[in-house]
């Protein structure tokens, strides 16, 4: 289908911004359906500005895969995205990681689309209908452009929802195998720590490699302190945390699961699990319970789940926020180190820092930011609304 764009967002898609959104479009050849591929040529000479999936399901309503320049999209369009993709994580490998992040959305050229590696299994996650007719030929390419033995999909909330029927029309289902024999649990390396993560069912697509850098950090920090990891999930902290010597670790999450291959990930490094504690149920709750009674840690790292990524949320996300460091700050040793992590895509880096030494200031302390950090090679922030991740690390100012 052809389409032609508002003024606006046919700079936008010169400058290389890769959404086109509903209310930019002023004409389209047809009503089309999820995955046509829609051309947009500009309205003043009819040229070529941008090719990409058309999603009548989503405000992002053309998705770009390729602008500037026409190209074919096909298998081989495909390949030669990933072997980019897999070049850029090259890297990694040499540091002793194979889980990573190799395919993350736009910033690779997939939009709505991402592939985690965690060793010789591949999971491909879609948040979006539009890929589904594509989805034997990217599978195709997959096998062409990389070696791996057991390829897994992974389908967003959205896709899972019924209203979709994603599931009967085109008898997909979340954590269905698409290569290889199913193992539920799978192994992979991250700076030389052995993990293992449940890629038909763990959160996203089992892991969170984004930590990865921040992971490194905390071990380098941990000697000899005890350690308190709120919101743990599988214990990546956790593990990193001890690898670098800390005295204990007290891991937080409301998931029980997780919690349960936190301390497999723990045994699996050899460690001994007399030096972890867990704590089920809410972050909160667990962190006042740990004040009233007097506990006090040399490190605490709170790695929340994304409270905002809509507008509609962000006064909320900022109240827990600033509940989360008041309370951190109560169970921190005097001369602790504080690690906050926010995912919240629709708070920036600046905002983030303002906010966690604001509520500290509040709480009647001085945080010293003496480090931090944003993405990984293996998250390339493409274009703006892809950067989320943040992670401050501070001390209280004497
Ligand atoms: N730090 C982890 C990732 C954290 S993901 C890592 O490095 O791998 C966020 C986690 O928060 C999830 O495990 C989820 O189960 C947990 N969670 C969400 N809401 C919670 C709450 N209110 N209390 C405790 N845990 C919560």
């Amino acid at each position: 289908m052809s389409v032609r764009v508002k003024t606006a967002a046919e700079r936008a898609l010169r400058q290389g911004h890769p959404w086109v959104f509903a209310e930019s479009i002023v004409k389209q050849s047809h009503l089309g359906s999820a995955g046509d591929l829609a051309v947009i040529y500009d309205r003043d000479k009819n040229n070529f500005l941008a090719v990409g999936l058309y999603d009548p399901l989503s405000p992002i309503r053309v998705k770009v895969l390729q602008a500037r320049q026409p190209r074919k999209i096909n298998r081989q369009f495909f390949i030669d995205k990933l072997a980019a993709a897999q070049e850029q994580r090259n890297p990694l490998i040499s540091q002793g990681t194979t889980g990573y992040r190799l395919v993350y959305g736009e910033s690779d050229g997939f939009p709505a689309l991402v592939i985690d590696c965690y060793g010789e299994t591949l999971v491909l996650k879609l948040y979006s209908t539009a890929w589904i007719v594509h989805l034997q030929e990217l599978v195709a390419a997959l096998q062409e452009a990389l070696e791996f033995d057991s390829l897994v999909l992974r389908l967003s909330r959205a896709l899972q929802s019924d209203r979709l029927n994603v599931a009967s029309l085109f008898g997909l289902r979340d954590g269905q195998q698409l290569i290889g024999e199913a193992s539920g649990s799978v192994q992979f390396v991250e700076n030389g720590l052995l993990f293992a993560a449940d890629v038909q069912r763990g959160h996203k697509t089992g892991f969170f490699f984004d930590q990865r850098e921040n992971r490194q950090r905390v071990r380098e920090l941990a000697e000899g302190r005890r350690v308190l990891d709120v919101f743990s999930y599988t214990g990546g902290f956790s593990v990193y945390a001890l690898a670098g010597g800390a005295r204990s670790v007290t891991a937080v999450d409301a998931s029980q699961p997780a919690l349960d291959d936190l301390q497999r990930n723990v045994t699996l490094n050899g460690f001994e699990r007399t030096r972890v504690d867990v704590l089920q149920g809410d972050a909160f709750a667990g962190l006042r319970g740990l004040i009233e009674a007097r506990r006090k840690f040399g490190l605490v790292v709170v790695d929340p789940p994304a409270f905002a990524n809509r507008r509609a949320n962000l006064g909320n996300a900022v109240l827990a926020y600033r509940r989360l460091v008041e309370l951190a700050l109560q169970v921190l040793a005097e001369d602790g180190i504080l690690v906050m992590s926010s995912c919240s895509s629709r708070i920036g880096p600046d905002r983030f820092q303002q906010l966690v030494t604001r509520a500290a200031t509040v709480a009647g302390h001085d945080l010293d930011v003496f480090d931090s950090s944003t993405h990984g090679l293996d998250h390339p922030v493409g274009f703006p609304e892809a950067a989320y991740l943040k992670a401050l690390f501070c001390r209280l100012s004497s």
